[in-house]
């Protein structure tokens, strides 16, 4: 895969944070998703700050920046710069070599759900084992722009999915672009529906039990239901519609 098709993916990733939500309104410019170059692993991409329009509906590909793994600004367009919580990305990247993708942006509900200290649980299907498990937080609301910032937020994400920045925003991460950008849509669907379900019950809400989460693994697979067998005969099915739909929606004005 080639740096120009690694930026112009990353760039649609961005888009699509901005298309679903998650950086809208006054978060509109607020927010990066990166990808470690397949074929060069101590580089990644990251969109980059500067331009004249800094939001992420409006990226191109040509504003992706490459980036080393500490950080530093190898290519990119003049008087552009890498986004300024790079260090987050960079150190995450050099600490865990599998992973190959990382969202951050400031998502409404779990930033609100972070502060008020509300353990998520999970509220629907979608994300629900994502969310099974205790989410770390970072107790301080500051972007993260030190060396050692980057460290204490690697460090904490401990080659996991996700990590909470208290008051702040979410880090997701995945072993593609789609994976760290879908985690991060789950997170805010479940946090959203932890808000609603806080206020109409309190902190002491319902959530779905562990054993109805459990009946939702181990299943038989769908092709070999009696049902499906002539009809999924020799293809899976696709599983990826969100991402293709939206890939789609926002690569027309690129
Ligand atoms: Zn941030």
């Amino acid at each position: 895969m080639s740096f120009e098709q690694v930026k112009y993916d990353v760039c649609v990733a961005n888009r699509i944070l901005a298309e679903v939500g998650l950086a809208t309104g006054v978060l509109a410019s607020l927010g990066h998703s990166s990808q470690r170059v397949p074929d060069a692993p101590d580089r990644f991409i990251v969109k980059g700050r500067g331009y004249a329009i800094d939001a992420l509906a409006a990226m191109k590909p040509e504003q992706m920046i490459v980036c080393d793994l500490e950080g530093n600004k190898i290519e990119g367009p003049p008087n552009s710069t890498q986004c300024f919580e790079v260090k987050m990305h960079s150190s995450i990247y050099k600490m865990y070599p599998k992973i190959n993708s990382v969202t951050h942006v400031h998502p409404r509900f779990a930033v609100v759900m972070s502060i008020l200290q509300a353990p998520l649980s999970a509220m629907c299907q979608e994300g629900a084992e994502f969310i099974s498990k205790p989410i770390p937080v970072y107790p301080h609301v500051k972007t993260i722009q030190t060396e050692e910032e980057g460290v204490e937020v690697a460090t904490l994400i401990d080659g996991g999915p996700v990590l909470l920045l208290e008051g702040h925003g979410a880090t997701t991460t995945g072993s593609t672009l789609e994976e760290s950008v879908m985690r991060m849509m789950w997170l805010e669907e479940q946090a959203r529906m932890n808000w609603y379900a806080y206020c109409a019950a309190g902190p002491n809400h319902r959530s779905i039990p562990a054993e109805s989460l459990a009946e939702m693994t181990n299943r038989t697979p769908l092709p070999e239901l009696p049902h499906f067998v002539e009809s999924m005969q020799g293809h899976r099915p696709s599983m990826g519609g969100v991402w293709a739909h939206y890939s789609n929606v926002v690569s027309q004005g690129i």
